[in-house]
């Protein structure tokens, strides 16, 4: 059993978080993650609606008596979703635990504390992360720039992002961005982090409300098949490499705005791809730890893993290592 001051503030038996991820944090997912004894978060901008939000938590609740979260990412979107409504929803559910991304969560702030809501604020430089602890959130999680989505501008890997922040910040940090297994959660926890952020590790879940084409191409594909997208626009984005990264990436080099490449990377070719197991159909996010994905195990069974290699990992190197 590890626990960190996450686990205490969270309730969880795990210092393990399914973060946010666009159109497979669904109720199936994050009811799987806490039934397993770590903290899951429902996308919120994945629901078409505040109303269907409040529905999926509704049915993530039929699915699990334990703690789970919501996940509100502000970024640029083809059609900006309400927020607040969004937020609303979260409040009026009695959601205990929130994870912002994107940008600051400044604005909402007042509202989150106002309702008790431990706010976790996912970001990706020591900067932000210090403002956000500024602003009064209640956990930050580092997103090294091997993560799948958006990784930022700074191009900080988790081996330096994650101690930099643990050592400049009070609060605790989560390490995010590269971690899948075992050896990722031992080597966070040395490096200061208090749990581990994982996203593409559980798209290749039994649960996870995504085609299986989908899980198994992650299984046959390695940390080289990444591909950053829209840089030019500085909205960097790591995705699956396939035909319309590739042209994405073509249409920016040869100098075209967000505009010209709007029909390739809109949200709905993503969902697309995850609906049909078609890997063609649009940009879809998926980090480096791709490459070190090689099953399709349960939750239960993949965190029970990662805790036991954690520990075994931990146990191994202080009797390897002599001081
Ligand atoms: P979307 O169709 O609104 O946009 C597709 C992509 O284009 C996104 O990466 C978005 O940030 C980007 N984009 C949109 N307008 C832009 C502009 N004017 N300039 C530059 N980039 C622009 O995306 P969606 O799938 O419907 O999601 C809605 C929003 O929620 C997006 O901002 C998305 O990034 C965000 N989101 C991301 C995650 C994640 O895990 N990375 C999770 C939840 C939500």
């Amino acid at each position: 059993m590890i626990r960190t001051r996450v686990t205490e503030i969270l309730g969880i038996e795990h210092p393990v978080i399914q973060g946010g991820m666009q159109w497979v944090g669904r109720a199936e997912l994050t009811s799987a993650v806490a039934n397993a004894g770590a903290l899951g978060f429902i996308t919120a901008l994945t629901q078409p609606t505040p109303e269907d939000l409040a529905k999926e938590i509704a049915r993530c609740r039929d699915l699990t008596d334990r703690v789970f979260g919501v996940n509100l990412t502000f970024l640029p979107a083809v059609n900006p979703p309400p927020y607040a409504d969004y937020l609303a929803v979260v409040v009026d559910a009695g959601i205990p635990v929130v994870e912002t991304a994107g940008r600051s969560p400044e604005p909402f702030m007042p509202e989150l504390k106002k309702a008790g809501i431990q706010v976790i604020h996912k970001c990706t430089s020591v900067a932000h992360a210090l403002n956000a602890e500024r602003l009064g959130v209640d956990m930050v999680s580092v997103d090294g720039f091997e993560c799948a989505g958006h990784p930022g501008e700074s191009d900080v890997p988790s081996l330096v992002l994650v101690p930099a922040a643990a050592s400049a910040l009070t609060i605790p940090v989560i390490a995010s961005g590269g971690f899948a297994d075992g050896r990722g959660l031992a080597a966070a926890l040395a490096l200061g982090a208090e749990a581990v952020n994982m996203g593409t590790r559980f798209v290749a879940t039994k649960e996870a409300p995504v085609h299986d084409r989908v899980k198994e191409h992650l299984v046959a594909s390695s940390e080289n098949d990444t591909r950053l997208i829209m840089r030019e626009l500085r909205n960097s984005w790591r995705v699956s490499a396939n035909s319309v990264s590739t042209e994405v990436n073509k249409r920016l080099a040869g100098g075209a705005d967000f505009a010209g490449v709007r029909e390739l990377v809109v949200g709905t070719r993503g969902r697309t791809v995850f609906e049909s197991g078609d890997i063609e159909a649009g940009v879809w996010s998926a980090g480096l730890v791709q490459g070190l994905v090689k099953d399709i195990p349960s939750v239960a069974e993949l965190i029970e893993r990662l805790v036991r290699e954690a520990e075994e990992a931990l146990v191994a190197h202080a009797s390897r290592v002599t001081v």
